[in-house]
């Protein structure tokens, strides 16, 4: 058996050891699958090759052959889609342009598989096993497709070097094209002695194997120098631990496999470790623990929930932190793991109270504001009622009487209602004044006013005029009424008795009169109201002054002249 052989499978076992160590030591993206994929290939061209040279039927060798032709079919879009995935032009390979890109490798792959009529490759009856192997015209279409993948990448390596690219992207495709040459030349050289001149050197030498191998060894040194499969992991422990949010990640065995930084000075976990609410809860005391060892077991009985609490730490102050554990999902939703985060909001939380006790603040000032507002409509309710009433006896006062007549007598006459004023005057008022004092004379002021309100009807307006002189404005009171009205009013105040203190008699007082009633309206009146008014009121003044001239206590009417 010739020795050269073994370098195949050697070459299989130092690929095979890449391939556990690249599995091994990064996280697996896409690119990784990628190159994985691409190593297999690598892989079992020399596993085949080395199991069809130790066969010791023809049609097993030619079987191993085969196995290994079609891995090789494969190499070039292998090759392909690697450097596509490595130069960042993943969108190269639509789904609907797979077929297409893949048709010479399927082509090729078929072809090997089939071999009709030995026409990829036969093996002769030769007794020198190296001569035996015939390589037909479909093999070199194989060789030509390979080459057209080769070009291809190359190409697109080419034009990714030209366009603007970062310095680690340059690398990554410099060793790219390093790692195809290498394995090019490799291969030629193979292609050149094992099949071309093979016939003059007797023995077979494993040159693609050993290419294979030489790439692979520098793809994956080149991968772990420039940290190209690490570079996301990277990231995302970077991200992870810039965060202020603390996350545990574990797998679907609980096992921890990851732990961030802001963790780690809180909880002490190791990764590796099994993890489970005991571990965390023994951290904290008391109610706390209770609380967590409760979220946990919640967690443990519902797996596919996320569940969310708030969780009051007593630290160096009070610290809020809200705890989430959520289940991780695959892409077919079953949960592959579990992330448990912690995230302080404390700050949030201050800021809510903040913003609360100030709106508390601001509700109880409103407040306030509606009771001062309420005190000051109350105010101005009673300053207006002060500014109309007579501040001794209650009665209107004369601004408030002449403010009434104004409207009311335009609106009287436009509309043609009748209506009466009286004017009267207390008699011999001084003499009262003089024999009892001001204060009795205030007292039967009032209680004049008094006897007279009670006799008018509700609608009619008592306003003291001034003095000892009052008004009335009796609204739609026509002559007769008014003198009845006035009767009454002169009866009920002689009738009246005021009391003029302790052990003295009660006094009584008269007054007079003077009426004005309007039935007959001019329109005229209408041109200038205030000084129809003050005719009328003259007109009772005079009326008065007749009532008072002719002996007192008595009622002269008046029309309007
Ligand atoms: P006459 O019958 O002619 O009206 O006689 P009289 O005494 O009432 O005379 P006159 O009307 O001129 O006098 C008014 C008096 O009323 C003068 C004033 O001292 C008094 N008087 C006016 N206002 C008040 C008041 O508010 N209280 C008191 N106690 N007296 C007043
Ligand atoms: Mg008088
Ligand atoms: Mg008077």
């Amino acid at each position: 058996m010739e020795w050269m052989i073994w370098l195949d499978f050697s070459m299989f076992l130092v690929l095979l050891g890449l391939f556990f160590y690249v599995f091994a030591s990064s996280s697996v993206t896409v690119l990784h699958r990628i190159y994985l994929l691409l190593h297999i290939v690598f892989m079992i061209w020399p596993l085949t090759q080395f199991i069809s040279q130790t066969a010791s039927s023809n049609s097993y060798k030619l079987f191993y052959l085969t196995v290994s032709y079609i891995d090789l079919s494969l190499l070039g879009i292998g090759w392909f889609v690697f450097i596509v995935f490595l130069t960042g032009q993943s969108y190269v390979i639509r789904k609907s342009r797979l077929f297409v890109l893949s048709m010479p490798a399927l082509a090729s792959v078929a072809a090997a598989a089939i071999n009709p009529n030995g026409l990829f490759i036969s093996i002769g009856e030769q007794a020198d096993s190296m001569k035996q192997l015939q390589h037909g015209p479909l093999y070199w279409i194989m060789i030509a497709q390979l080459l057209l993948y080769m070009i291809v990448s190359v190409a697109i390596m080419a034009h990714r070097l030209r366009t603007d690219v970062s310095d680690r992207q340059r690398t990554l495709i410099r060793t790219a094209m390093t790692g195809m040459f290498t394995l090019l030349l490799f291969s030629i050289a193979d292609l050149c002695i094992n099949v071309l001149v093979i016939d003059y050197l007797g023995r077979y030498i494993p040159l693609v194997s050993v290419g294979m191998a030489f790439a692979a060894v520098y793809l994956v040194h080149a991968i772990g120098r420039n940290k190209v499969f690490d570079i996301i992991q990277t990231v995302q422990r970077d991200v992870m631990n810039t965060m202020s949010m603390g996350i545990i990640v574990l797998d679907e065995n609980d096992t921890i496999i990851e732990v961030n930084k802001v963790i780690k000075p809180v909880i002490r976990l190791r990764i590796g470790d099994k993890f489970n609410s005991s571990v965390i809860a023994s951290h904290f005391k008391g109610e706390t623990a209770r609380e967590l060892a409760a979220f946990f077991e919640a967690q443990r009985q519902r797996p596919n929930e996320r569940l969310e609490f708030e969780l009051t730490l007593d630290l160096d102050r009070y610290r809020h932190v809200i705890v989430q554990s959520a289940p991780i999902l695959n892409h077919k939703k079953t949960p592959v793991g579990r992330v448990i985060t912690f995230q302080d909001v404390t700050e949030l939380r201050l800021l809510v109270e903040a913003t609360n006790s100030q709106n508390e603040q601001l509700q109880d000032r409103n407040r306030d504001l509606l009771l001062m507002q309420d005190e000051l409509f109350q105010a101005n309710k009673k300053l207006e009622q002060m500014a109309i009433t007579d501040g001794l006896t209650g009665c209107y006062n004369r601004r408030y009487l002449l403010q009434k007549l104004e409207q009311e007598v335009v609106a009287n006459i436009r509309y043609g209602i009748p209506f009466s004023i009286f004017l009267f005057d207390l008699d011999y008022f001084k003499s009262i004044n003089d024999k009892y004092g001001h204060l009795i004379g205030d007292e039967v002021l009032c209680s004049t006013a008094d006897v007279v309100r009670r006799t008018l009807r509700l609608t009619d307006v008592l306003a003291r005029y001034g003095g000892e002189e009052f008004t009335v404005y009796l609204p739609h009171t026509n002559r007769e009424q008014a003198d009845l009205m006035a009767e009454m009013v002169m009866e009920a105040v002689e009738r009246n008795e005021v009391n003029t203190g302790a052990g003295e008699q009660s006094l009584s007082v008269t007054i007079s009169m003077g009426v004005i009633s309007i039935e007959h309206f001019e329109p005229a009146a209408l041109d200038d109201p205030k000084a129809f008014l003050r005719e009328l009121l003259s007109q009772a003044d005079a009326a008065l002054y007749e009532a008072k001239y002719s002996g007192r206590n008595r009622i002269v009417k008046r029309k309007l002249a």
